[in-house]
């Protein structure tokens, strides 16, 4: 998939070294840095630093937040297509709702309909969860499988944690894996190292992979 990018960005670590900008070809280059703070970085660059995307109030830079229209908890990726600035309430108040749903959710609360609302969500939440592979956008999973990424990652690292204790339960529970994993155009792994090692460790084949065709890291 292609990911939203602004037509410009340049992005310096603490030490002044540029560690990610976009190239005349439009691909977004990294170097060592973190992927979701870049994406973090570029979502406030195309959506605004003080303005929340969902009230519309105006918030003081420091105060916003950043929201994942499709929940990280069902698979929503951290990518800038997923992510909008938003106000803390909204944000806690949206919780694990899709974008869409906290819509609906308002107008059900403006018309006292709000407990109706929240019932025939738990029931769709039970349904996504056993049958859906994700709520995310279908196209957004590669449709090509993927046979190598890349990581490097030190694999001395003490990765079974919570995160990969909560992985493991949600396979468990409902027979998929919970969350996508994300790699650039040549199969570097940028996000989703838990859910990797878990599958890699379960002898897990199917394996959904997002690849942003317009993101590469260099080293
Ligand atoms: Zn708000």
């Amino acid at each position: 998939m292609i990911i939203e990018l602004p037509r410009k960005f340049t992005f310096f670590n603490e030490t002044g070294e540029k560690v990610a900008y976009i190239n005349e070809q439009g691909i977004l280059i990294l170097k060592e840095v973190s992927f979701r703070k870049v994406m973090f970085e570029l979502a406030y660059e195309m959506k605004g630093r003080n303005r929340c995307c969902y009230c519309g109030k105006i918030i003081k830079e420091k105060q916003i937040t950043i929201d994942h229209m499709y929940p990280q908890d069902f698979g929503g990726p951290t990518i800038t297509n997923n992510l909008l600035p938003s106000c803390q309430e909204c944000n806690n108040e949206k919780g694990n709702m899709t974008t869409k749903q906290y819509k609906k959710y308002l107008l059900a609360k403006r018309q006292r309909r709000r407990k109706e609302y929240i019932e025939d969500l738990k029931q769709y939440l039970i349904y996504i969860r056993k049958w859906e592979l994700f709520e995310i956008p279908k196209e957004w999973i590669s449709k090509k499988e993927i046979t190598e990424i890349i990581a490097r990652i030190d694999l001395n690292d003490d990765y079974i944690g919570k995160n990969y204790k909560n992985a493991k339960n949600f396979y468990e529970k409902y027979g998929h894996i919970q969350k996508p994993v994300i790699v650039d155009r040549k199969g570097f792994l940028l996000d989703g190292f838990i859910t990797l090692m878990y599958a890699k460790n379960s002898k897990i084949k199917r394996l959904p992979v997002i690849v942003l065709e317009n993101v590469e890291v260099v080293t």
